[in-house]
């Protein structure tokens, strides 16, 4: 990690002859509460020990100066003219300029070296690491005034509009907003949030990455959400107080919806549980009771599969390896689905063991091997190291 920020710093005194501000944004894990977002329901994330680091200073003009350090690639642009190009990773940073200066905000030109160990692509948030540090740093860069959820906000937006990617808002708001030792409870209708603390003594995560792209997520996305919204208009017929399936019961659905459509029945009664198993997990977590929380990560991979069906064979292969190991409190795959990770609480001492027979047996029945991450909860986006003006000799 240190080296990373050396590395930063060391490019950044030969480019720009100057020291920079550093921001460390992290990614994120999502421990339970999958597809509730946009049912208005809960979810559960924590930020993580991988992370971007950006090495920004202001600039006298107009400039933006950027450089992937990961990626070996550089833009050179301006302020006053923000605009779509065909390096796509400057989209998530020119994005937040785009949304400050909506905002009415004045963000002078900028130079901007950026690396990290959050793998790409992974489902662990690089994208939302990469916008939340830019609007930290340029909201201390500019002494800007904003707030943290305001900060959020204004990343989503850049994803969504910029880059033109319909995430919610887990990612930002556990990339900024996040605790060493805590998980988020964020509601996602009204954003209300609060910190669970999260005894994770002699407990790691470990990401299984059954690196399958996700191929058919975006359409089977698009399908799930309008299955919600159909049960929620079936409901509605007799109980128009219910806005989305978070206000729903299984009652109302064995009620209105499992005669009417078993597909879209069994879809909502996934999220109707899901629901309520983060809100049981949470109860755990209060009690420091890590493996009953553990089990319901399995019910919710089993819901997942079985009833929601947005697993794929690779994903529920990675749980079967797991079920029922002793030093494995509680697995389920992570995001949207049809690929990406699986997302696992397992004792230290039993890690190095647990990757190489699960990757060993995956790579016997799938043909690749797993990739495999390591992480803790780590605190939210922060200042690693204040810009020192004079310049550096
Ligand atoms: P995820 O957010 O799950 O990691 P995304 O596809 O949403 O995956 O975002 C990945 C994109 O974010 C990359 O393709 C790249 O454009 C950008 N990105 C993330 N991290 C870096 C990095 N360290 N250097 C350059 N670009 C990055
Ligand atoms: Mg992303």
């Amino acid at each position: 990690m240190h080296s990373i920020i050396n590395n930063i710093q060391q490019k950044f005194e030969e480019k720009f002859q100057e020291r920079p501000l550093i921001i460390r944004a992290p990614g994120r894990v999502n421990l339970i509460g999958e597809h509730t977002d946009y049912n208005d329901g809960f979810v559960l994330p924590a930020a993580i020990n991988k992370a971007i680091y950006l090495g920004m200073s202001a600039r006298q003009d107009d400039r933006i100066e950027l450089v992937a350090v990961d990626l070996n690639e550089s833009y050179t642009g301006s302020v006053n003219n923000i605009e779509q190009n065909n390096q796509h990773w400057t989209l998530y940073i020119l994005g937040v300029v785009d949304q400050l200066q909506k905002a009415g905000l004045k963000v002078g030109g900028f130079n901007c070296i950026f690396s990290g160990d959050i793998p790409l692509g992974a489902g662990l948030s690089s994208s939302a690491a990469l916008e939340c540090g830019v609007a930290f740093g340029l909201n201390e860069l500019f002494s800007l005034e904003l707030d943290k959820v305001h900060m959020v906000k204004i990343a989503q937006c850049a994803e969504n509009e910029f880059v033109g990617v319909q995430c919610g808002i887990m990612d930002q708001f556990a990339s900024m907003m996040g605790k060493k030792n805590f998980v988020i409870q964020l509601d996602c209708r009204s954003l209300d949030y609060s910190y669970n603390p999260i005894e994770m003594e002699g407990v790691d995560i470990v990401l299984f990455d059954s690196c399958v792209s996700h191929s058919l997520a975006s359409s089977e996305y698009n399908t799930r959400r309008q299955q919600c919204e159909q049960g929620v208009q079936l409901i509605r017929q007799k109980y128009p107080e219910v806005k989305t399936l978070r206000d729903a019961t299984q009652e109302m659905l064995d009620e209105l919806v499992k005669d009417q459509d078993p597909v879209v029945y069994r879809r909502c009664r996934y999220v109707v549980q899901e629901n309520r198993r983060l809100l049981e997990g949470c109860e755990d977590l209060r009690r420091g009771d890590v493996a009953s929380f553990g089990q319901k990560m399995f019910a919710t991979h089993d819901g997942l599969s079985k009833n929601y069906e947005v697993s794929c064979p690779e994903l529920d292969f990675l749980i079967d390896c797991v079920k029922g190991h002793p030093d494995v409190l509680g697995a389920r795959m992570m995001g949207g689905g049809f690929g990406g990770c699986t997302i696992n609480l397992v004792r230290k001492e039993a890690i190095p063991e647990l990757i190489r027979s699960v990757s060993q047996k995956y790579e016997a029945a799938m043909g690749k091997t797993p990739k495999v991450y390591v992480a803790e909860t780590e605190a939210g986006v922060s200042v690693v190291q204040q810009q020192e003006t004079a310049a550096a000799d």
